[in-house]
């Protein structure tokens, strides 16, 4: 069984670095907006969830997760909002949008990984 495969979509390359780090065990497809976020999901349809930031350049995370869900090849896949502290608007809304779930920034890694698990 290959490994499973999660797209993070954030313009922070230190949360890239960090999600490298956090997800070794898995493979990890990189985006750094909306935009890229959807072309990316196009060339891996295979992904096993996509772990999104809301703050973005170009689309941001609640104008990709409309895309995304609005997209009958992809619209399955589980969103994570990443979202940063005192955004709880953003999250709420996210949560109606279709998202799966949500974890908010600064988060521990444990709690990261029994989310994914849990997809
Ligand atoms: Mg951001």
């Amino acid at each position: 069984m290959s490994a499973r495969k999660f797209l993070v979509i954030d313009d922070s390359k230190l949360i890239h670095k960090m999600f490298n780090v956090m997800l070794r065990q898995y493979e990890v497809v990189h985006a750094m907006d909306g935009l890229d976020g959807l072309a990316k999901a196009s060339q891996h349809p295979d992904i096993d969830g996509i772990l999104l930031d809301i703050n973005m350049p170009k689309m941001n995370g609640m104008e990709f997760l409309a895309a995304i869900k609005a997209d009958l090849a992809l619209k399955d896949i589980p969103v994570i909002i990443i979202s940063t502290e005192g955004k709880e608007e953003d999250t709420q809304r996210a949560m109606e949008a279709g998202a799966y779930s949500y974890i908010k920034k600064p988060f521990d890694h444990k709690q990261l990984l029994d989310v994914i698990a849990g997809l």
